[in-house]
């Protein structure tokens, strides 16, 4: 028997009188775009499966006969065969010199904003920033300064007030993962290069999704060349699962050196590298996916339009429709469900408070007719709560 302080059981009850209770969900793939959810067969709208390639046979097939352990970090056992050949395969696929693996891209966050800055150095970070790069940041002792990105005369102010740390860094998301919006590398990479401040740009929505080849959101805008370190993982549209950073020889050899969240845990095992690879090569040798998913996201987004719902202006799959508060994201969810459709209420502290809203995810795996059905189940649910607000 265990027993529970106070302070704990107070803190669970607030957070549901807050309607911000997590349900820890049973789900199972029933196929391209379908879960059965606590025993419900629904159009799963909730996964960054954004290719479909989580469940493809070519990746499970990869992975077959292949270690499921790795024993120790890469420093101490050494690089698997299959580890040393998705790093080759990475800097491939991303035209770059050089790349490095880490456990998660949550890992290769942490770990790199934690070694590239430090006590007495500056790191400027976008207000809507991924919780790793939040957390890498607070981590590694450099003055933190959060910027809007619609007002980056301030991020330069902040800049120039941080003439003279050893180090300055820049950090944001490429794709935001809970707005869709794509981060102004343009005016980002121009600021950076006026300040002389190193750029990291994490791609984890965007790898194979946004770009020409797929390499994300610096390909999409033209800024690869001009951008310090590039960010990925391959838990999302890749189908597997690691993190990842794409840059020089340079920076991939100090922070094979230095990052500790890669230097100190357990190396992705060989079989989840081979999947890995598999999947970038699926991703490189035919972009009919990026494609399908493109034209499923454009038909949505006219969908939203007609149906006149609140929403940023979007580029990618990501789909948020803001409704504000918590417990209304949460009752029209529950309703999308009865419609059959699994659209999760995304609430603070994943976004900030009063913008709590439903956040579509779109896949490749969907057809068209199930983002038909979406917008029929979206009319009937979403639309009586906004008139009933508005
Ligand atoms: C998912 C995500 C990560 C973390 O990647 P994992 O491989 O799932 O740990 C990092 N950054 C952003 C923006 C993400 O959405």
């Amino acid at each position: 028997m265990t027993r529970d302080p106070a302070w704990l059981t107070d803190d669970l009850e607030g957070l549901k009188r807050s309607h911000l209770l997590r349900p820890r969900r049973l789900v199972k793939s029933l196929g391209p775009g379908r879960s059965l959810i606590d025993g419900r067969e629904l159009v799963d709208f909730s996964t960054n499966d954004y290719l479909g390639l989580a469940r493809d046979p070519r990746l499970i097939l990869a992975s077959a006969d292949i270690p499921t352990g790795a024993g120790a970090s890469p420093l101490v056992t050494g690089r698997s065969e299959q580890y040393s050949q998705l790093e080759q395969d990475i800097a491939d696929f991303e035209g770059t010199e050089s790349a490095l693996l880490f456990p998660s891209g949550f890992a290769a966050n942490l770990g790199s904003v934690a070694a590239l800055v430090g006590t007495g150095d500056t790191v400027f970070s976008d207000r809507l920033n991924h919780a790793s790069l939040i957390d890498g940041c607070r981590l590694s002792g450099a003055r933190l300064r959060i910027y809007h990105q619609d007002s980056l005369d301030s991020l330069d102010q902040q800049l120039k007030s941080a003439a003279t740390s050893p180090r300055r860094l820049i950090v944001t998301d490429g794709l935001f993962s809970m707005d869709g919006t794509v981060a102004p590398l343009n005016q980002l990479c121009d600021l950076a290069d006026a300040h002389d401040a190193m750029l990291l740009v994490d791609e984890a929505h965007a790898t194979g999704v946004l770009g020409n080849t797929g390499r994300g959101t610096c390909e999409f805008l033209n800024v690869e060349a001009k951008v310090t370190l590039r960010v990925g993982t391959l838990s999302k549209a890749v189908g597997a699962a690691g993190g990842f950073v794409a840059g020089s020889a340079a920076i991939v050899d100090f922070l094979w050196h230095h990052a500790r969240t890669q230097v100190f845990s357990t190396a992705i095992p060989p079989a989840t590298c081979a999947a890995a690879s598999a999947g970038l090569r699926l991703i490189a040798e035919n972009n009919q996916l990026q494609q399908h998913l493109q034209q499923l996201a454009t038909r949505l987004r006219q969908h939203i339009a007609r149906l006149g719902l609140d929403t940023p202006s979007v580029d990618g799959p990501i789909v948020p429709i803001i409704l504000g508060d918590p417990a209304v994201a949460v009752s029209t969810s529950a309703r999308l469900v009865e419609c059959g459709m699994f659209v999760p209420a995304i609430r603070p502290p994943s976004v900030p408070d009063d913008t709590a809203r439903l956040r579509i995810s779109l896949s490749a795996a969907h057809t068209e007719a199930d983002v038909d059905q979406l917008a029929d189940s979206l009319a009937k649910t979403v639309s009586p709560e906004l008139t009933a607000r508005g």
